[in-house]
């Protein structure tokens, strides 16, 4: 028995999207037609949807559900991840191609936004049959991805190995070319770059770190002693663990599709990845408390690191977390109802489309790499990245009290100068960061034109 009111909320991914595009949408420069503009910005260019029938192990042939994304291409070819889950669906996708589009913006990486996904569980499917899904998937698309229109990487459950069999796919279609920039992500002996795979992870803690060192959390100048959380143990989650232990910080809580354990002296990282490798879940780590596995985003620390899946944070859950700072390495993790519960309650959240986004960043590298048949080392990797996230970090908080001011300054009047336009409000790191990005994007738009 609850006696919490039942929680009505949007949290369809796409919509969600379409909710923050709309609050960033009055604070980007007005044209005149910006009805079209915008709608021309916000859909997706193309979506592609395939059926692939699959011999199973057992001999029978299962059919699995799979999208492709392109959001848009304004700002150079579509980039984005593939993701393997049982409750992917065209809608999620369309959002995710939608981050990607802003995110790459944001980083300024000369790429659109693209996504993927396949309906399928691949915890419970062999090696073989992953395998038969991928190449199935990518001979599916066709000629909707390529080098140069439309280059997948990895997302949630799918990995290097993955990447590997992208390539080698879309090579037996396109035999005689090099085709290593089809896919990022790839294993190193196979086209990789250096700093790959920790990028997501890395890229957090380069803009976290940043935060910190120019003033977002006042009096707080460093991770030092800071207590973390983290939902999500796989690649976003785990190196997000060790590289944030190994800036000083102190990992009290992680969890995994299963559940979480809790330590609030700290836990012992290493022990964490023995067991998670050992029994395939971080769940009964000796000398750790077991938590439900959504209550790993309620446990007392100063930073939380949502790297699981989209609306994880609610209205519901909202006004119970107990962080300072929330770092958003999953995407969507936080839903637009309670990211104003988070701001009327001073937690402040570093948004997914600045704060995961190394991971496109050291694609992008990957891909400039391939393209030059090239090999990079990684503390060149590590260095641009440091950059890139950085810079980026600076323009985001620059941008939110750049509009914090307009804010003051419009607001009583905006209503009766702009009736129509959707309403203004007060605006937080994600608003800030929205901004950059439709900006960028609408400024491209404006310089190519509408095609013909
Ligand atoms: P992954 O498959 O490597 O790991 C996913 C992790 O989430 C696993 O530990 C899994 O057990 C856990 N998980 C799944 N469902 C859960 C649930 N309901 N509750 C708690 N944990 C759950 O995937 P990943 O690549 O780490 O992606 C995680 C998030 O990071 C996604 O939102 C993804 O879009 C985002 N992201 C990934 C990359 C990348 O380069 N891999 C880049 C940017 C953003």
């Amino acid at each position: 028995m609850t006696d919490r009111a039942p929680v009505t909320e949007e949290l369809n991914p796409h919509r969600i999207a379409r909710i923050q595009f709309d609050l960033a949408a009055p604070y980007v420069r007005e044209t005149e037609d910006w009805d079209g503009i915008s709608e021309t910005l916000f859909e997706p260019d193309r979506v592609v949807s395939v059926n692939l029938p699959v011999v199973m192990d057992d001999g029978r042939v299962r059919v699995f559900r799979g999208f492709r994304v392109l959001h848009s291409d304004t700002r150079g070819p579509g980039k984005g991840g593939i993701r393997y889950h049982p409750q992917t669906d065209e809608d999620e996708v369309k959002a995710l191609a939608t981050w990607m589009s802003w995110k790459c913006a944001v980083l300024d990486v000369p790429f659109g936004g693209a996504k993927g996904g396949v309906e399928c569980d691949p915890r419970i499917l062999s090696k073989a049959e992953k395998r038969a899904i991928t190449r199935r998937f990518i001979a599916a698309l066709g000629d909707n991805i390529g080098p140069h229109t439309d280059i997948p990487a990895p997302d949630v459950y799918t990995d290097a190995q993955t990447m590997a069999w992208i390539f080698d796919t879309y090579s037996m279609m396109h035999p005689g070319e090099n085709n290593l920039a089809i896919v990022t992500g790839k294993p190193l002996d196979l086209g990789g770059i250096p700093g790959r795979a920790d990028a997501t992870a890395r890229g957090a803690l380069m803009c976290t770190e940043h935060f910190l060192e120019i003033g977002g959390m006042p009096g707080v100048y460093s991770l030092a002693g800071l207590t973390v959380a983290i939902q999500g143990f796989g690649n976003a989650g785990r190196f997000a663990a060790t590289l944030f232990r190994d800036a000083g910080a102190v990992i009290v809580a992680v969890s995994d599709s299963r559940g979480g354990v809790y330590n609030p002296d700290g836990l012992d990282v290493a022990a964490v990845e023995a067991h998670k490798d050992e029994t395939g879940s971080v769940v009964g780590t000796p000398g750790t408390q077991p938590l439900e596995r959504l209550a790993v985003l309620e446990v007392p620390c100063d930073i939380l690191i949502p790297a699981a899946l989209e609306s994880q944070i609610t209205r519901e859950n909202a006004p119970r977390i107990q962080c300072r700072l929330i770092v958003e390495a999953a995407n969507g993790p936080v839903t637009p109802a309670a990211d104003r519960i988070l701001a009327e309650r001073d937690i402040k959240v570093l948004p997914d489309i600045l704060a995961n986004a190394g991971g496109v960043v050291v694609s992008y590298f990957e891909w400039v790499q391939n393209l030059d048949n090239a090999q990079w080392e990684e503390h060149d990797v590590h260095a641009k990245l440091r950059k890139k996230m950085h810079r980026s970090t600076e323009q985001v908080v620059t941008q939110r009290l750049t509009l914090a001011e307009a804010y003051d300054f419009y607001q009583d009047r905006w209503a009766a100068l702009y009736p129509d336009a959707p309403p203004l409000v007060v605006a937080d790191l994600r608003i800030a960061a929205h901004v950059i990005a439709v900006e960028r994007c609408r400024a491209a738009l404006a310089q190519r034109g509408v095609w013909p």
